[in-house]
C-alpha cells in the first residue's frame, strides 16, 4: 500500500540544534546496524522505518558494513527510499560511515582516501542516492595520518557526496586533532558518534563529552539502551528471539543474578518517573546539555519491531531528572 507520513509526526518529537551547527536533529534517532541485513523480512524493515518516521524520527544512520551480509542494509534502506521515503528525501538525514572491513584486500579498510572515497560511492550506489546528509569516518586509523582521513571527508562534502561530516569512537585527544584539521580544511566537524549509556560511561571518563562541549560539537549516542540490557527485556532472564539469543554483540553472559537484579532496581526508577526503562534510559543519555548548552544531540537507538520504535520516541517527553533520581540510578548502574 502506498505510504503517507502521519500528518502530526512533528507534534511530539523534539529537535536539538547538532552542537553550534545549525542541523537539528530527533531526540531519538534511528539506527540499521541490527535486523536491516537479509535475514529479516522486508516488511518488518520498512514497516520499522515507516514507523520511525511517523514518530517525528527523522535521522536513519547506516554504515557500509551493515547487514548481514554487509551492505545489505544500504541496499534495504535505499528499497525503502524509492518506494515509501521518495517524496520525503528533504525530511530526512540520512548517514554512512567508512572504516570497518568491507571489501577484500589492502583498500577494503580503515581510513585512506582510497579506501573512504570509495566506499561512499558504494554507499551511494546502494542507497540509490546523490548524497548523505552526514558522512562518517567509522574508526580512529592509527595507520594513516588523520591529515588524510579528514582530507578524504572534506573532499567528500566538496564533490557533492555529503553535506556533512563527522567521526565515531575516536578519543577526546584524537577528537581535538580531527576537529582542527577539518576547521583548517573548512569542513566543520558536525558531529561525534560515541557509545554511551549508564553502563558505559567512557565518554565522561575519556573527557570527550567535555571536549565535545568545549569544541561546540553535536553528538549522537549510539547504544543508548546497551543493545537492549537497559530496557524491561531481561527483567526475568532471557527471552526467545532476543539479541542476546541470537548475537555475538551482546553477550549473554553479562545477563548475571546482579545484573537482573540491577536492572530491577533502574526498572522501578523508570516506574516513579512514568517511564518504561528503555525511555528512562534514553532521556539519561541526553540529560545533560553541559556548561555550553551543546551535550548529547539525539539517542541512536536499534529495534527488532516497531512497537519497540515508539516506546523509545516516547522518551522525548521527559528528558529531566531531579538530583535524587540520578542518585538513584548511580546506585544500580555504573561502569
Ligand atoms: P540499542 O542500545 O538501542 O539496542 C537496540 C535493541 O534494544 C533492539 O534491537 C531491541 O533488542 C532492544 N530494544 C529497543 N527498544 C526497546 C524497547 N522499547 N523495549 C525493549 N527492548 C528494546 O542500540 P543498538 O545496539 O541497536 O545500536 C543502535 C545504533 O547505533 C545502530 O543501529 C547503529 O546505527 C549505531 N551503532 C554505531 C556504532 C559505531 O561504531 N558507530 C556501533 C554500534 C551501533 P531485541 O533485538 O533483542 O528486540
Amino acid at each position: 500500500m502506498t505510504y503517507t507520513a502521519a500528518a502530526d509526526r512533528y507534534d511530539r518529537m523534539i529537535y536539538r540544534r547538532c552542537g553550534n551547527s545549525g542541523l537539528k536533529l530527533p531526540a531519538v534517532s534511528f539506527g540499521l546496524w541490527h535486523n536491516f541485513g537479509d535475514d529479516t523480512p522486508h516488511d518488518i524493515k520498512r514497516d520499522m522505518c515507516r514507523t520511525a518516521f511517523d514518530h517525528g524520527i527523522t535521522h536513519f544512520d547506516l554504515a557500509n558494513n551493515y547487514g548481514p551480509p554487509a551492505g545489505s542494509a544500504e541496499e534495504a534502506f535505499g528499497e525503502i527510499l524509492r518506494t515509501d521515503f521518495k517524496a520525503y528525501r528533504d525530511e530526512l538525514i540520512i548517514s554512512s560511515k567508512a572504516g570497518y572491513d568491507m571489501w577484500a584486500g589492502p583498500y577494503g579498510e580503515w581510513g585512506s582516501r582510497k579506501y573512504m572515497i570509495a566506499s561512499c560511492d558504494q554507499s551511494l550506489k546502494r542507497l540509490g542516492v546523490d548524497y548523505v546528509d552526514i558522512f562518517y569516518s567509522h574508526r580512529f586509523d592509527p595507520d594513516t595520518p588523520l591529515e588524510e582521513s579528514m582530507g578524504a571527508l572534506d573532499h567528500i562534502v566538496r564533490s557533492g557526496r555529503a553535506q556533512y561530516v563527522g567521526i565515531s569512537s575516536y578519543n577526546s585527544e584524537r577528537t581535538r586533532e580531527a576537529v582542527a584539521i577539518l576547521k583548517d580544511l573548512g569542513t566543520p566537524c558536525l558531529i561525534h558518534q560515541p557509545s554511551y549509556n549508564m553502563l558505559n560511561r567512557w565518554i565522561e571518563r575519556d573527557g570527550l563529552k567535555d571536549t565535545l562541549n568545549d569544541l561546540g560539537v553535536g553528538s549522537i549516542a549510539f547504544t543508548p539502551l546497551a543493545q537492549g540490557l537497559l530496557s524491561n527485556k531481561y527483567l526475568s532472564g532471557i527471552p526467545d528471539g532476543s539479541r542476546a539469543t541470537k548475537d555475538s554483540s551482546l553477550d549473554a553472559g553479562v545477563i548475571t543474578d546482579e545484573m537482573v537484579t540491577a536492572l530491577r532496581g533502574l526498572n522501578a526508577v523508570a516506574q516513579t518517573r512514568g517511564q518504561t526503562l528503555a525511555q528512562m534510559a534514553i532521556s539519561w543519555v541526553l540529560r545533560d546539555r553541559g556548561p555550553n548548552g551543546v551535550g548529547i544531540t539525539t539517542a541512536l537507538i536499534g529495534a527488532s519491531n516497531p512497537a519497540q520504535i515508539v516506546d523509545c520516541a516516547g522518551a522525548a517527553q521527559n528528558l529531566d531528572f531531579t538530583p535524587s533520581e540520578l542518585t538513584e540510578i548511580d546506585k544500580f548502574a555504573n561502569d
